[in-house]
């Protein structure tokens, strides 16, 4: 790196995807933004999406990865063997856009994260409402596209919000490839009647036993948190992923297909001897985390799920107050030490 030049680089979990970026000094910090629509959320499968603008890539470097198109000009690059996002063409307006979340740790300001896009389509505000600054700058928080739709206040919600009751919530990715219902908690199932005497809360190592930690205060609703290890962060592309834990017996392939984990459009990557990850081979979402300990219980993508009550699915899933898992592995540390602040803020109300 000269002085006059920077280099980023970024990966995916697996390194197939593997980009190095050498920009102008002149250019950082980068501007980045976070995008709640529907399309985003879908595609990857977190709560949100975090990306920022690069001037280039070179195309060598996106041709070991698998593309599909979110619209006719937005082509979603995915990596066909662990199923990240790392970046985006926009042939529209002719740019490049790359994942914070694959950026390797940086010890210079490289991004600046100044807005938030397409709140509107999160229904209840999404992540939207947890995070209203980065590194102490209040971000700008559109309805749509930035500078060009109307600016919303804090903790907005729609007029429209609506909880419709139902005892299944249906879950899919932006291709429709994987396509599956989870249940509520049902207390007369094996699972809860059985101890689970190996289960870890996700950021603890030391196994809790007879504790159901992830069914909710309210037993309609299940647990749901953020992990910012970086597994979870190169095998998705965002800076924080977003869970719930569901018992696989209560999850349901739409096409009946008799396997819970392995259905549709479905690839399995082995991300450790422990874990398998599960994501779209067609649009490459982000779906399943299930790790041996708890073979019976799944982690399940937030960001596919379909509640009428907006993009938190607050009608189906409690958030987790107290932390977010193994949040000391986190790239961005300030981006989410305020996300858990506003967390925290809004669920203590
Ligand atoms: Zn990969
Ligand atoms: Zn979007
Ligand atoms: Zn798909």
């Amino acid at each position: 790196m000269s002085a006059t030049t920077t280099v980023i680089k970024a990966s995916c979990l697996c390194g197939k995807a593997n980009f190095t970026v050498t920009l102008p000094s002149t250019s950082l910090p980068l501007r980045s933004w976070i995008c709640h629509c529907d399309t985003c959320r879908k595609n990857q499968g977190s709560i949100a999406l975090f990306h920022t603008e690069i001037p280039a890539l070179d195309s060598a470097s996106v041709s070991p990865l698998s593309v599909y198109k979110t619209s006719e000009n937005s082509n979603r690059y995915f990596c066909p063997v662990c199923g990240c996002h790392p970046c985006e063409w926009d042939e529209g307006v002719r740019k490049w856009y790359l994942s914070t979340g694959v950026i390797q740790r940086e010890d210079f300001p490289l991004i600046e994260f100044t807005e938030h896009i397409f709140i509107e389509d999160t229904k209840d505000g999404g992540l939207s409402n947890w995070l209203p600054s980065v590194n102490g700058k209040l971000l700008k928080r559109w309805s749509h596209h930035a500078r060009k739709s109307q600016e919303l206040p804090l903790s907005w919600a729609s007029s429209e919000l609506q909880s419709t009751p139902s005892d299944k919530l249906r879950a899919r990715c932006s291709c429709g490839g994987v396509d599956f219902y989870i249940s509520r908690p049902l207390f007369d199932s094996p699972e809860f009647r059985k101890d689970f005497p190996d289960l870890k809360i996700p950021s603890e190592t030391v196994p809790r036993s007879k504790e159901h930690w992830f069914i909710a205060k309210d037993k309609q609703k299940w647990i749901a948190g953020f992990c910012t290890c970086t597994s979870c962060r190169l095998a998705n592309g965002m800076d924080v992923m977003s869970w719930t834990y569901v018992p696989t017996s209560l999850i349901t392939p739409a096409d009946g297909s008799s396997h819970r984990l392995e259905f549709g459009t479905l690839k399995r990557y082995q991300s450790s001897d422990k874990v398998i990850r599960r994501f779209c081979g067609k649009c490459g979402a982000t779906v399943f985390y299930q790790v041996d300990h708890r073979p019976n219980l799944v982690d399940v993508a937030v960001g596919l799920l379909e509640s009428t009550s907006g993009a938190k699915a607050e009608d189906w899933l409690e958030w987790r107050k107290d932390d977010f898992s193994f949040r000391d592995e986190a790239r961005d540390t300030k981006l989410v030490e305020e996300l858990l602040h506003g967390y925290q803020a809004q669920q203590q109300r």
